[in-house]
């Protein structure tokens, strides 16, 4: 039985192409922590973490490095593994950083096992590799209609179909007028997802997305707070338009009293917030029972992987915020992620830009 050897962290904060505007903030380059965990068998399974801010980055790091100290020398088997960090941090609580380090650690874990079974991840986990459908969501933040329309066009390029557009501005008026630019710009049939980041409260959520219904909008993702179900419900149930949540589910047990409460149409669960691949397969489980589409959240290389295996299967996130420090970055072909049939989930950093960007 092969064992794990090291479990190293290094943090980079690492420049956008296109600076994200949200309702929550503005982001201009991603803090990003990179995990490396070794086995006895030579296998370097990765996975990275998104920090939201620099703020995070040394304890994140200094979190991981001190949890080595739990797998180092354990037997490379992701379940028990994760079995026992759920254990040792149900006190503190497996949420915010200690949840993205289990995470972290889980994917990290199952790149190594896939590495070490000569498959790709997809493969390792019973499905297929095959091209995995996929909608743009570098930019398009709030930055006024002309901008957004603009920058709709160029996120076409790579073959896309689909897209997402940040709303929560400050009045309805200046949402519909950067979904009537996007819309005006873009060739019929365009895709159009939208993200309110938690920014209004239900009824007002309810106010604008009746004024939205006239869009045909994919969905209206996150448009009250996330953790505000039985504010999401009533959202949902007011609108003809999708609500959907779920990059702010913590571990699939919360996603369980998410779908329970009928917080949305949609799903779309976060690999470092879900509990890794571990997390990811169990949340995929509930998508299914519950007969939700389900899409991903960021880390689009790993994420490509698990659509593959996951019943509901809807939408990949595309975004390329990790592609300046890997080797080689996810391929868009026809809108489609193509998977690389290799060994592993397609994480390879480029160690000259991995130093380039320390932080
Ligand atoms: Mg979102």
């Amino acid at each position: 039985m092969q064992t794990i050897t090291s479990l190293k962290s290094r943090a980079v904060f690492v420049p956008m192409t296109r600076p994200l505007h949200t309702a929550t903030g503005t982001i201009t380059k991603v803090p990003l922590v990179l995990i490396d965990l070794a086995t006895s068998a030579g296998a370097i399974g990765r996975s990275y973490l998104f920090c939201i801010t620099p703020l995070a980055l040394k304890a994140q790091v200094a979190l991981l490095d001190d949890m080595a100290s739990l797998v180092v020398g354990q037997p490379l088997v992701p379940f028990d593994i994760e079995q026992m960090l759920a254990k040792r941090f149900t006190l503190l609580g497996a949420t915010g950083l200690v949840g993205m380090a289990i995470s972290g650690i889980d994917a990290a874990l199952w790149d190594a096992k896939a590495i070490e079974a000569n498959l790709p991840l997809a493969r390792l986990l019973g499905g297929a590799v095959r091209p995995v459908k996929a909608y743009n969501s570098c930019g398009l933040g709030l930055m006024g209609p002309d901008k957004v329309a603009r920058e709709a066009l160029e996120l076409l390029q790579g073959g896309f179909s689909a897209m997402k557009l940040r709303l929560g501005y400050a009045t309805l008026d200046e949402d519909l007028a950067a979904v009537r630019a996007v819309k005006a710009a873009l060739p019929a049939g365009i895709v159009l997802m939208t993200d309110y980041n938690q920014a209004l409260d239900p009824t007002e959520a309810i106010r604008r997305g009746h004024a939205l219904e006239e869009f045909g909008l994919a969905w209206i993702e996150e448009p009250v707070r996330a953790d505000d179900h039985a504010g999401n419900a009533r959202v949902a149930a007011a609108l003809k338009t999708p609500v959907q949540i779920g990059e702010n589910y913590w571990g699939p047990r919360d996603m369980a009293r998410a779908v329970a409460a009928g917080a949305s149409d949609y799903v779309m669960p976060d690999l470092e917030r879900i509990g890794g691949v571990s997390g990811w397969l169990r949340a995929a489980a509930i998508a299914d029972a519950a007969a939700l589409p389900m899409s991903t959240h960021l880390f689009p290389e790993a994420s490509a992987h698990l659509m593959c295996v996951t019943p509901t299967a809807h939408w990949l996130e595309y975004v390329d915020w990790a592609n300046p420090v890997l080797q080689a970055p996810l391929e868009i072909r026809d809108g489609h992620a193509m998977i690389r049939d290799a060994p592993g989930s397609g994480l390879v950093w480029d160690e000259t830009r991995v130093k380039q960007y320390a932080y």
